[in-house]
């Protein structure tokens, strides 16, 4: 077989999706779909929800052994991977020791109730083996928005689960959806995330604007008119009113979703004014004033 042939072989689709800043992992699919599955904005869990059995990972990572025998860092693939109990998770891990010894790092998606289903010892005993940061769709701080998206989880559950991954040492990258809300939540969308963001440490914050996907229950409220949708000029502003009120540190921010065409990228705090800059500018070429 060919490299390309032996690649196909251990995936089930034919694309792959890696988060920003894992693109160069060395993809291992483990699971499919997304246990919840309930969220009325997803297009993203398309398969039914399984985990692979272990004959099939094994099979998977002698082929990758073959492929990328240097690598050192794995991403699990799956929806929310980390939903996997603790045991299954450390098998998965010393089997990928057996065949690919030079891995040392692993990161996954998660929810945040795969979070607190875990114990302090098992977060901590997970770092140890390796597992170095979670990828995790927070999506808003606004517990009226998350809970008519179905997203089943509080921004207290939020916070919880994130101030015990830092006591674990396991670093987290946080997406959060502005437009989630629609026109009439826009403000607290902006707000009540900034102040959920505030109380922990991501390092980094990746902006996905809301797109209205055709076969999901938001796009029917969307076309019912019980969701009003925010043009992508109504959602920059509400994302610049995020950003001034974010006092994260440490954390790399970034919108590729930017009206449709453009990304912003900065670290804060120091480089806050820069992107609320690059907000104004971008939003005065659309022949926009920016929001105050
Ligand atoms: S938890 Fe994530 S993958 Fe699952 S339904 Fe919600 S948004 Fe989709």
């Amino acid at each position: 077989m060919t490299r390309e042939e032996l690649y196909q072989s251990i995936y089930t689709h034919d694309t792959i999706y890696l988060p920003p800043h894992e693109e160069r992992d060395v993809p291992l699919e483990v699971s499919l779909g997304c246990s919840w599955h309930k969220c009325t904005f997803c297009d993203f869990a398309k398969d039914a929800f399984q985990i692979h059995p272990m004959e099939k990972i094994e099979e998977s990572l002698r082929v990758l052994a073959y492929l990328r025998p240097e690598d050192r860092r794995m991403f699990f693939l799956g929806e929310n991977v980390f939903c996997i109990d603790t045991e299954q998770l450390l098998r998965i891990i010393g089997l990928t020791n057996t065949y690919m010894p030079a891995i040392k790092e692993y990161a996954m998606y998660s929810r945040i109730d795969d979070i607190l289903r875990k114990t302090d010892e098992e977060l901590l005993l997970l770092r140890k083996k390796g597992v170095d940061a979670l990828h995790i769709g927070v999506e808003s701080g606004s517990d009226s928005i998350l809970a008519e998206r179905k997203k089943g989880i509080t921004s207290s559950q939020t916070v919880e689960a994130l101030l015990r991954l830092d006591k674990a040492g396991i670093a987290y990258y946080l997406t959060v959806i502005p437009g989630l809300g629609g026109q009439s939540f826009s403000y607290m969308n902006a707000v009540e995330t900034a102040r959920m963001l505030n109380k922990v440490h991501p390092r980094n914050i990746w902006c996905l604007k809301l797109k209205l996907w055709e076969d999901t229950p938001l796009y029917k409220e969307a076309q019912a008119r019980t969701f009003d949708v925010m043009t992508p000029e109504e959602i920059i502003k509400e994302e610049r009113l995020l950003i001034q009120n974010l006092t994260v540190t440490d954390c790399l921010f970034e919108d590729t979703t930017v009206l449709d065409k453009y990304t912003i990228r900065g670290m804060l705090p120091e480089q806050k004014d820069v992107l609320l800059h690059a907000i104004d500018y971008l939003l005065s070429l659309e022949g926009q004033t920016p929001a105050s």
